[in-house]
């Protein structure tokens, strides 16, 4: 019996959140992974906005469905570990809550892990909605990490949207508790089967994005 974690960090994402949990409702069916159901685990990072609201909500609706909330904004690296941490499902995915990374990935991701890899990093084929300055900052950031060092290879276009077994969520907990985290980096590197799958990343559902100039090269606080 596998059970299957769904980690969504949220940040300010009122005008999103009811889009996504719609999104989510129409691929719920196909979730039977392994027999052994999901869960829908929402971090709330310190939303100002209704995040909150709108999340108890969702949650009084759906039993499956957990809301873990940070007492203020700490980044979304600090979210996604958190929801790593108190996740109980056998394969864990971590994704963002404005539909930018299309929920008809999980079925691709699912059938990998069948296939026996442990860690699957989703890698935007372009990013059409990033700004020009985004796509230029992200391609510098992996030319630097990966020149600097022959042991760390970083997949150049890895999102934070990916996917890892319960045994590297164990590693992650035990290992990688710097206060400054690099999550999507990590994981390509604690070891394990590992692989890519190609998505397109789409435009945010609504909403605005949450990152300011500053906060590209800041990973968390
Ligand atoms: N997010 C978060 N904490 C933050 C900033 C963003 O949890 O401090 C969440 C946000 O709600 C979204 C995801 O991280 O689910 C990605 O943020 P965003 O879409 O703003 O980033 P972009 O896609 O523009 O890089
Ligand atoms: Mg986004």
């Amino acid at each position: 019996m596998k059970k299957l974690s769904l980690i969504i960090s949220v940040y300010n994402e009122e005008a999103v959140l009811e889009k996504f949990y719609k999104a989510f409702c129409s691929i719920e069916q196909n979730l039977e992974y392994g027999g052994g159901g999901y869960e829908l685990i929402f971090v709330n990072d310190g939303s100002t906005d209704a995040s909150m609201n709108i999340l108890e909500v969702i949650a009084q609706q759906n039993k499956n469905v957990r809301v873990i909330s940070f007492s203020r904004n700490f980044g979304h690296e600090a979210a996604m570990i958190a929801g790593i941490d108190h996740a109980a499902g056998d394969v864990i995915i971590c994704m963002d809550a404005d539909l930018q990374h299309p929920l008809e990935c999980i079925a691709p991701i699912m059938a990998k892990f069948e296939e026996g890899y442990e860690v699957i990093s989703m890698v935007r084929t372009s990013n059409k909605s990033a700004g020009a300055i985004k796509n230029f900052t992200s391609r510098a950031f992996y030319r630097v990490i990966n020149a600097l060092s022959d042991q760390v290879k970083l997949e150049e276009n890895a999102s934070d949207f990916f996917a890892i077994s319960r045994n590297v969520a164990a590693v992650l907990k035990e290992n990688y508790r710097e206060k400054v985290r690099f999550l999507r980096g990590y994981v390509q590197n604690v070891g394990f089967p590992k692989t890519t799958i190609e998505y397109e990343a789409r435009a945010r559902v609504a909403g605005e994005s949450k990152y300011s100039i500053r906060k590209l090269f800041q990973f968390s606080v």
